[in-house]
């Protein structure tokens, strides 16, 4: 890369980051203040800034060539829910789809929260998605509506997404439980062992090539380890289960509105879910 491309590239990502924050709601850095119009970030976008420029400017650089190797930190001798095969039963549905998932799941009662839940929340999304986000489990106003990651979280979720050039129904989402915990508790192994198979139902018929973990339960959960999330966070994981795709922890939108000192980080992150995705695109 010549330094030319090396300056239009980090004008370009530093136009990114101030606009990830500014949808964040964050505009003042103390003496800094980022403009309320600031543009779309595009070629377009940086050009101003790079006046020497005339011809096109590149696709933002693939930091897939930069990223470190996959790290699957998780122990392979750990299974969290005593089951070691590759696919669970579960998982081995012939012509699986979405739709029939959700009528075999039906009102389901396999644990004890569907004594308190309002709605299932299923999941929704793009049915072929090559990214997925999976949270721990409903809240207040998921349980309301029926649908995953409609509260402040949700919301905040929506502009991460955004943030990275998707749209929110580019991608799949869905919790481990598909009903609401009281008091949002976290989720209780029992919980996650007669639920989670159907989140794997739906993970085996979307095939994403990325899962974006949002939280420790999630990560846990889904990765069936009891490393933290403090030790996981940003690196790929290989997902043993399903072979071929990754898991890429990040912190919960939910966190990050009580910690928003941790937004840089999950902006790392998913400025490594882009490179990821372009890289394999
Ligand atoms: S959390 Fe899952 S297993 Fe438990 S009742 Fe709800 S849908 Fe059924």
């Amino acid at each position: 890369m010549t330094p030319q491309e090396e300056l239009r590239a980090l004008l370009q990502e530093t136009a990114e980051h101030l606009r990830y924050y500014q949808e964040l709601g964050i505009t003042n850095f103390g003496e800094i203040f980022i403009p309320q119009d600031l543009p779309a970030v595009t070629a377009e976008a940086t050009r101003p800034m790079t006046q020497a420029v005339s011809e096109p400017l590149p696709i933002p650089p693939k930091e897939i060539e930069t990223m470190p190797e996959t790290k699957n930190t998780v122990p392979d001798s750990f299974s969290l829910f005593g089951e070691t095969a590759p696919l669970a039963p579960e998982q081995q549905v012939s012509d699986d789809s979405l739709e029939k998932i959700r009528a075999d799941l039906g009102d389901c009662q396999r644990c004890k929260l569907w004594k308190t839940r309002t709605n299932i929340v299923f999941g929704e999304g793009n049915a072929k998605a090559d990214l997925m986000f999976i949270g721990e489990a409903p809240g207040a106003d998921e349980d309301a509506s029926g649908r995953p990651f409609v509260g402040r979280a949700g919301q905040l979720l929506t502009k991460m997404i955004e943030a990275i050039n998707f749209k929110r129904e580019d991608v799949y989402i869905a919790n481990i439980l598909k009903s609401r915990p009281p008091d949002n508790r976290n989720p209780e192994a029992d919980e996650t062992k007669s639920c989670i198979p159907f989140l794997f139902r739906q993970i085996a018929v979307i095939r994403p090539k990325l899962i974006v973990t949002l939280g420790n339960p999630a990560t846990q959960g889904l990765l069936e380890t009891k490393v933290g999330i403090t030790k996981l966070r940003g690196e790929f994981q290989d997902y043993p289960r399903f072979p071929g795709i990754k898991v890429l922890p990040t912190f919960h939108p939910a966190y990050l509105l009580r910690s928003p000192d941790k937004k840089r980080e999950a902006w790392e992150d998913l400025k490594k879910v882009r490179a990821f995705l372009q890289g394999g695109a």
